[in-house]
């Protein structure tokens, strides 16, 4: 058996528990199985860790994090929450997990499942067999720069952020970007505006040099963002791998994510730097929220949850036949027209959140 590798489970609030119990189903399916030795722990985060601490994330849960070898998260917040103080409202231990594990590279892929082409708003010969991996910077640029506020200038009131980025940040992130490329079409777009913006015409420059000193055999290519929004829409195929800054990654990953026209099924990775130990800091989750609305109902889809935790195999754990698996029994799962809620059709056989899991864990054992 392998050496064990500790996961900390932050399941969160709304239907956070929920979808996080069907890939506890799943370790505890490989576990059995001697696939994987996982040893999980669990502990709280968002509003459920308010409710007993008074804060989104504890010092102890910090610790934890930072020893674990990958953390899971769920989702955070809820209505119950909106007069909570802004330091201590559940989306402020997200982003504290965020920031202190140093999560500077957001990886979310855009990929349309056969069974799911009628669920996008794009014709389906444009989407068929669509796989993007959009990496976006994640704890610089403008959401973070400074100065940033409001003043008043010459009698006059402003508003104003710094959009701003040292090679060392746009290095480390092209270089996810690139090392991701070489595992799938071995093709990256970098995503700028260096045609109107000096920390565009910089970003470029890094990403070139970078390219030319280490990556000359990965195909590159330039695109300003909004040619790159137009092209996600028009031509979505012709994108492998795309890198880009935090606003531009934010906005372009929510347009990439609808390509597959559902919430219920997006995952996402996000990774720190590789400590001397060869322990890269990572947190996955899946991109939908906690979803009030249908908590406790049985109705939450869980495939985003799952498939993140096949990002987690794949990236944390080096285990890429076990994740290819795991995308396959939900490919399957769904070819055998099984549907949750959120993406039900007609003809279709709908599950509950835990008979969605259980679905999965019966294609794994038929995978093997
Ligand atoms: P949401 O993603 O929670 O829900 C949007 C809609 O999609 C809802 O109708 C919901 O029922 C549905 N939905 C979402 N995930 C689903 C799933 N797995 N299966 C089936 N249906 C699903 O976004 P929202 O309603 O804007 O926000 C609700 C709460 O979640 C807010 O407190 C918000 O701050 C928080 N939020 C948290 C995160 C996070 O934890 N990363 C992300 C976004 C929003």
């Amino acid at each position: 058996m392998s050496d064990p590798k500790n996961i900390l489970m932050l399941a969160g609030d709304g239907i956070g528990p929920e979808v996080m119990g069907e890939v506890k189903r799943i370790i505890d399916w490989s576990n059995a199985k001697g696939d994987t030795n996982f040893v999980v722990e669990e502990d709280l985060v968002g509003g459920a860790c308010y409710d007993v601490h008074g804060v989104a994330v504890t010092d102890a849960t910090m610790a934890k994090a930072h020893a674990a070898d990958a953390v899971m998260l769920g989702a955070v917040g809820g209505p119950k929450w909106d007069d909570v103080a802004r330091e201590n409202r559940p989306e402020a231990g997200l982003l504290r997990l965020r920031k202190e594990m140093d999560l500077f590279a957001n990886l979310r892929p855009a990929v349309v499942f056969d069974a799911l082409i009628d669920a996008s708003s794009l014709k389906p010969e444009l989407i068929k067999g669509l796989d993007i991996m959009i990496v976006r910077e994640l704890t610089a640029g403008v959401y973070f720069g400074q100065p940033r506020g409001e003043e008043i200038r010459d009698g006059v009131a402003y508003g104003f952020d710094t959009q701003i980025y040292s090679e060392p940040e746009i290095d480390r992130v092209a270089r996810v970007a690139f090392d991701m490329a070489k595992k799938r079409g071995n093709r990256v777009c970098s995503v700028e505006k260096a045609n109107v913006m000096e920390s565009g015409v910089f970003w470029r420059k890094v990403v070139t040099k970078l390219h030319a000193a280490d990556y000359a055999d990965v195909e590159l290519s330039h695109m300003y963002a909004d040619n790159c929004a137009m092209q996600l829409v028009r031509a979505p195929a012709q994108f492998d791998v795309i890198v880009t800054d935090n606003l531009f990654g934010d906005i372009l990953s929510d347009c990439a994510a609808m390509l597959t026209g559902s919430l219920g099924m997006l995952p996402s990775a996000s990774l720190g730097t590789k400590d001397a130990n060869g322990k890269t800091p990572a947190m996955y989750e899946p991109v939908h929220g906690s979803a009030p609305d249908i908590q406790g109902e049985g109705k939450a889809n869980p495939l985003a949850t799952i498939l993140s935790y096949s990002m987690m195999l794949r990236y944390s754990f080096n285990l890429g036949q076990q994740a290819d698996n795991v995308d396959q029994a939900v490919q399957n799962v769904l070819g055998q027209n099984l549907r949750t809620a959120d993406i039900m059709s007609k003809g279709m056989t709908q599950l509950s959140t835990q008979d969605m899991g259980k679905a999965v864990v019966a294609e794994l054992e038929k995978l093997g």
